[in-house]
């Protein structure tokens, strides 16, 4: 089996110029490759005690389903704006052009739950603090987020700097 990074396809200026796409398709398309990704992520969480995996559309279901199934543990989608049929709370955040709002089912995280985040990668960090944001107006306690991928220059840890966050693959 060849190292996690070589299932990873980066794209030079996608989907603009000056971007490096890091595109986990490629690590899914391959079954060692979905293997691999799945055992170094569910490897972050040994030790730790928690109750629920949550996750946000669409690519952090692709991880967190099989972490949660494996452990056990109910997995929670956070999902764009309208798709969740029952009652939810929501919040919008920044994005790098406009802004953009998540949200949870309001009975999904009970309080005092301990809570571990997954997400394919972690950019500018904007998306993980508005879903710990979530998590905690419910009353659940975030115990450990992990991602795929972290894009460290862009700094995602600043925000994130009083969680115990994990990546498998850090980019400069
Ligand atoms: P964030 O800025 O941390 O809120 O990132 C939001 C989402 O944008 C991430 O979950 C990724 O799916 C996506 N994303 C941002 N930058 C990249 C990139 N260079 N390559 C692949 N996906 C990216």
């Amino acid at each position: 089996m060849k190292p996690i990074e070589e299932y990873v396809t980066s794209i030079p200026d996608f989907p603009e110029e000056g971007i490096i796409f890091r595109d986990v398709t490629s690590v899914l398309q391959d079954a060692d490759g979905l293997h691999l990704a799945v055992d170094l992520m569910q490897e972050k969480l040994e030790g730790i005690d928690f109750d629920v995996v949550v996750g946000p559309e669409s690519r952090g279901f692709i991880f967190g389903v099989p972490i949660a199934y494996n452990l056990r543990k109910p997995f929670i989608p956070v999902r764009k704006k309208g798709k969740l049929p029952r009652e939810t709370v929501s919040i919008e955040y920044e994005l790098e052009y406009g802004t953009a709002s998540i949200e949870m089912h309001r009975d999904s995280i009970k309080p005092g739950e301990k809570v571990v985040i997954i997400d394919d990668l972690m950019a500018t960090g904007g998306t993980t603090e508005a879903i710990v944001k979530l998590v905690e107006g419910l009353g659940g306690e975030v115990v450990k987020i992990v991602f795929l991928m972290e894009l460290a220059g862009l700094k995602g840890r600043d925000r994130l700097g009083d969680y115990d966050l994990d990546s498998v693959i850090i980019y400069p």
